[in-house]
């Protein structure tokens, strides 16, 4: 959505045996609706609610005006807008008969963002709005270094490494130009020439990935520590983020 300016992602996911469908960050109506209408229309989905990822308005703002032409619950942190339910970290829900959703608590950016893990036998996806983007990470807006650094080094580390990643925005690009300044290893080369030829990202990596090419999430690294000139984890994650701002 908003190509050009936001780059954000909303994600519509369907159960294939019994067509239930969630559509996750709906933000813009005029975008989304169109597909919903369609898809709604010609059997290919049947809606089941609202997932946000966070309050932010890029993120949740468009849940009154989908609540106006489809009438669903909506799933989400404490302070997303109409939100109905707030699963508890770690509780599972269910999307058809086949997929198995875990919210996985993961404040920082803000208080109240979650990450929802999607599985479906052996597949795995993480949607991890504005948490962890390929190749980087949000900004704290309400969270502090320590913070992140749990959500993404402990929460979402512990995901097998083959759970592919779907972040709230395309900002690769702009994520491996400023970690090419701060470690130059294969696999950061390999992520710099595949947004080079690739507009879309998501989906394109895995948690196993993005420890290899994230410098969020290569702390000890000596090239990160280096970089930061910090060695203790939360300083390398706090400089990390300033040097980011600042880039
Ligand atoms: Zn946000």
């Amino acid at each position: 959505m908003w190509e050009g300016s936001g780059n954000n992602y909303a994600y519509l996911v369907t159960d294939e045996k019994t067509k239930n469908a969630v559509i996750i960050d709906p933000a813009n109506p005029p975008e989304v609706l169109p597909v919903l209408k369609q898809k709604t229309e010609s059997g290919d989905i049947k809606l089941q609610s609202i997932i946000n990822t966070h309050h932010h308005h890029d993120h949740a703002g468009g849940n009154g005006e989908i609540l106006k032409h489809y009438k669903l619950p909506i799933i989400g942190g404490k302070d997303c807008a109409h939100r109905t339910e707030t699963p508890s970290h770690n509780s599972t829900f269910t999307v058809g008969d086949s997929i198995k959703v875990t919210a996985l608590h993961t404040p920082c950016h803000t208080q109240d963002s979650i990450c929802y893990l999607f599985e479906d036998g052996n597949d795995k996806a993480v949607f991890t709005g504005d948490t962890l983007f390929i190749g980087g990470c949000g900004r704290f807006f309400e969270g502090t270094a320590e913070e992140m650094h749990k959500a993404l080094n402990e929460t979402l580390a512990a995901l097998p490494d083959d759970t592919r990643v779907y972040p709230g925005h395309e900002y690769t690009k702009g994520n491996v130009k400023f970690g090419i300044k701060v470690m130059q290893s294969e696999p950061i080369k390999k992520l710099q020439s595949f947004a080079e030829k690739h507009k879309e990202t998501q989906g394109k990596f895995t948690i196993g990935d993005e420890k290899l090419h994230n410098v969020f999430m290569r702390l000890d690294d000596p090239a990160v520590q280096k970089a930061t000139g910090k060695s203790k984890p939360v300083d390398v994650m706090a400089a990390l983020r300033e040097m980011k701002n600042n880039s």
